[in-house]
């Protein structure tokens, strides 16, 4: 009996729970302290009893672990910054996002990173990776694991990154709930397609469509909170 009331439980808190926008970050960052900590420790207990060798081969992996660290903070910070702003300037939005799920009716979180130019290509801005989970199409897969998708966003300014983050997510709006039928329209539309640069932008792609149709809610909003005599450019190139 307690077994099936677990059950239960465990099906009314898998429907019941909201899927999330989270810090592709977040991980790396606690795993960055963890590491760095651990050869602090390590640091301390060799730095008396072994040899001058051991002790500086160990201060050269703290050294890199300090360096890793400090990236990763930096990116976590811009990321969860990024973040803040989809709250502040588009929250409706964000809360479709936040609620977002698949065609079983399956939570589906939604990792973002900000990226240094050096790590996304030389022609993209913003990318939503695309992905099933072998043993069932209807389900999302990323670097993240099953039931996620991964949004990458390059570091540039503020204005831009918030456009690029409402049109990746766009993308992912109507992906996530119809990734089955939109994977086959995907393959057959992008067949002869070089450059994956196009993908997702077809006229006729209900991906794209929906990007269309956010940019300008979003520039409408825009619209209504900017101040008489404001020469905020809300014109977008290269998502
Ligand atoms: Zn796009």
């Amino acid at each position: 009996m307690k077994i099936f009331a677990l059950i239960i439980l465990n099906i009314i808190v898998s429907y019941c729970s909201f899927a999330e926008i989270i810090n592709g970050y977040e991980h790396n960052l606690k795993k960055a302290e963890q590491s760095l900590l651990n050869l602090s420790n390590l640091l301390d207990n060799v730095s008396n009893a072994n040899s001058d060798e051991q002790y500086y081969r160990i201060k050269s992996h703290y050294q890199k672990a300090k360096q890793i660290l400090k990236y990763v903070h930096t990116y976590h910070s811009k990321t969860a910054d990024l973040i803040n702003t989809l709250w502040t300037m588009h929250p409706s939005f964000g809360d479709q996002i936040n609620g977002i799920r698949n065609h079983h009716g399956l939570v589906t979180d939604i990792y973002i990173s900000v990226n240094p130019k050096e790590r996304m290509n030389r022609n993209q801005f913003g990318t939503t990776n695309i992905d099933q989970a072998k043993d069932d199409p209807h389900t999302y897969q990323s670097s993240f694991g099953p039931n996620t998708v991964s949004v990458q966003i390059r570091d540039c300014s503020d204005w831009q990154m918030i456009q690029l983050l409402i049109h990746e997510l766009a993308h992912v709006k109507y992906q996530v709930p119809n990734l089955s039928t939109y994977m086959d329209y995907f393959h057959n539309a992008y067949q002869h397609f070089r450059s994956t640069d196009s993908f997702g932008h077809k006229k006729d792609d209900p991906s794209n469509l929906s990007v269309q149709k956010e940019m300008k809610l979003y520039q409408e909003s825009m619209k209504r909170r900017r101040k008489p005599g404001s020469a905020l450019d809300l014109t977008a190139s290269n998502l």
